[in-house]
């Protein structure tokens, strides 16, 4: 079982909530401008990394709001949960 921790309703069991993948991506400000190309990789492809991961996630069977994980995904160890607009430190891995 995994817990996480909603920053508002505290640890609660990983099927109360959603992940929603990679946090900190901004839609294209020129996206008429862009090309199919560019805009499929905008849409579809992500960093994928083995190591620190921001991660968006929503309390889905709890408080439904949303907030940022940050995981390491070769451990699947949390390393923190921030409400949206909260300074989030820079994690990185130990021994990298
Ligand atoms: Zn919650």
């Amino acid at each position: 079982m995994l817990l996480i921790t909603c920053p508002w309703c505290g640890e609660r069991d990983q099927t109360e909530f959603h992940c929603h993948g990679e946090a900190f991506i901004a839609r294209p400000a020129n996206a008429l401008d862009m090309t199919d190309e560019e805009w499929g990789d905008y849409v579809f492809f992500r960093k994928n990394v083995k190591g620190i991961h921001y991660e968006r996630w929503s309390h889905d069977h709890g408080c439904g709001r949303w907030f940022i994980a940050v995981r390491n995904t070769a451990t699947d160890e949390f390393l923190g949960f921030y409400k949206p607009g909260e300074e989030i430190p820079a994690f990185e891995l130990e021994g990298a």
